[in-house]
């Protein structure tokens, strides 16, 4: 059994797949390529690969919508191209710029194909990478069924396999990597069983066209970029669909430094999408978006009419039920505050796991500056070495990270200009003591979601100390991991 020979997860989950069996009679596909003036070598490394690795009697079209790009190569030349390639290839163009939300919309209007598949259009399918979706989307009709991204190198355009992880998303209204428990890698068979994730990254699924349909397709009211993904992951679980991720499905994926466009309009259509999405799906719990990004209650977000009729005409239930079901996971600030009174008097955590925590910039590791760290110590940063004591930080159930018996990880402080994290004695209360790991670009980040910002290190004098900034993939000294043990 070469699986349990090799003792890395991706290669087991990679051999485990090869083996898998599909029906023979699962549905076909119209796959949906939206794009806005993409470099010509992607767009058709896109095509290729569908082409290349989809079997035929699975594929019934590729639906290609220029969001009416300007790009010279992206006009006669690529139509030609298309033409002669393959019979079934369709490229619709857009009068003017739609946005991406509006784009997948028309193309998955033109389609007619049972199920549908979006991709972006700077993508590379792995081998076998239709069959396994189809099968959940042919098995589970209300359920969308999401590959595993993998990452294509924006600089080198190699492919590399990325990590089993579930979507979440932050009260900034960002999505985010949720990691699994650590016990889930134990059982190998759970590696390629369908992972149900909150939310997605919005660019790659595949789901039954007629019940997307039924469910709301999208809110076309969502301009250029943005917000769409968790709209539609808070409305199918809402409304009885099902999101799961499926190991056996890969789809390598551009992750670009940042996009090469704006909005038409100007302005920020991710927080104006945002509010349309908050508005309409999360019930009160919107407050701690409007806490985290002030501006967005005061945001025009146009006519939400339509898609607060479709979640009444949907009976769609409330977001509190989502939170509380399907993303236990989240940290929610106030419900969580005042639990001090309910607590034990000798607070116990659990521990998830542990390690030393390394900055990425500076190869050095978050340490006490006490030798010996006591309550209200600072922060440092100092050389990883295990063997030195007080550098392994301990991740609670309760999402503190604890350095020594009772002292964790406190932001109270440094959320005050010029005033700095420290350690505090561990509440329990998931509010300034609570760290998620967010990952963005593949970049993590230690989030504080109670103040919206996260973990910084600022140089002072000949040392650092750690402080809380705005989250900014731009402060590389802000990208730390844990070294796990
Ligand atoms: N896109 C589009 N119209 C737009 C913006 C984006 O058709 O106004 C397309 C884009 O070409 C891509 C997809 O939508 O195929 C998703 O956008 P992008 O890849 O920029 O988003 P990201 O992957 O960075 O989240
Ligand atoms: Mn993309």
């Amino acid at each position: 059994n070469r699986c349990s020979k090799r003792n890395r997860i991706y290669f087991c989950i990679v051999c485990r797949c090869q083996a898998e069996k599909y029906r023979s009679d699962l549905p076909k596909a119209s796959i949906i390529i939206c794009f806005y003036n993409e470099a010509w070598s992607t767009l058709i490394r896109t095509v290729h690969s569908v082409l290349n690795r989809t079997p035929a009697q699975l594929l019934h079209e590729i639906v290609l919508v220029d969001d009416a790009s300007e790009l010279a190569h992206l006009q006669a030349k690529l139509a030609e191209y298309l033409w002669s390639l393959h019979p079934n290839i369709t490229l619709v163009r857009l009068p003017d710029r739609q946005g991406l939300i509006r784009a997948r919309l028309y193309g998955a209007h033109v389609a007619t194909g049972e199920v549908l598949v979006f991709l972006d259009s700077h993508c590379e399918v792995n081998k076998q990478w239709l069959e396994p979706l189809l099968a959940k989307v042919a098995d589970s009709r209300r359920t969308i069924a999401i590959p595993v991204i993998d990452m294509i190198n924006s600089g080198t355009f190699e492919y590399k396999e990325s990590s089993l992880v579930k979507g979440g998303f932050n009260w900034g209204m960002h999505y985010t990597w949720e990691h699994l428990p650590q016990d889930y890698f134990k059982d190998e068979r759970s590696y390629i069983e369908p992972i149900e994730t909150p939310t997605m990254a919005g660019g790659l699924f595949a789901v039954n066209r007629q019940y997307f349909r039924e469910k709301g397709e999208y809110d076309p009211g969502l301009d250029t970029w943005g917000g769409e993904n968790l709209e539609i992951s808070f409305r199918f679980w809402q409304c009885g669909g099902r999101l799961e991720i499926i190991p056996c499905s890969r789809v390598g994926h551009v992750f670009r430094q940042r996009r090469p466009y704006g909005s038409p309009g100007g302005g920020d259509s991710m927080l104006r999408n945002s509010v349309r999405v908050a508005r309409v799906w999360m019930d009160d719990y919107i407050q701690y978006f409007f806490q985290v990004q002030p501006a967005a209650a005061s945001i025009d977000y146009g006519n939400i009419t339509a898609r607060i009729d479709l979640r009444k005409k949907l009976e769609c239930k409330p977001f509190q039920w989502y939170l509380r079901i399907i993303y236990p996971e989240q940290v929610i600030p106030d419900k969580d505050h005042g639990r001090s009174r309910n607590l034990p008097p000798k607070y116990k955590a659990k521990f998830k796991r542990g390690g030393p925590i390394k900055n990425k910039e500076t190869g050095l590791c978050i340490v006490s500056e006490d030798e010996v760290p006591v309550r209200n110590s600072l922060l440092t940063l100092g050389s990883c070495d295990i063997q030195k004591k007080y550098q392994v930080w301990n991740e609670t159930e309760d999402k503190e990270l604890m350095l020594v018996y009772n002292l964790c990880l406190d932001a109270q402080d440094g959320m005050r200009k010029n005033v700095y994290a420290k350690l505090g004695k561990c509440d329990g209360m998931k509010r300034t003591q609570a760290w998620v790991w967010s990952i963005k670009n593949y970049v993590y980040q230690l989030y504080n979601p109670t103040s919206g910002k996260c973990l910084a290190p600022v140089k002072d004098g000949d040392k650092y100390h750690l402080t809380l900034e705005i989250c900014t993939l731009n402060n590389k000294l802000s990208a730390f991991m844990m070294e796990e043990r």
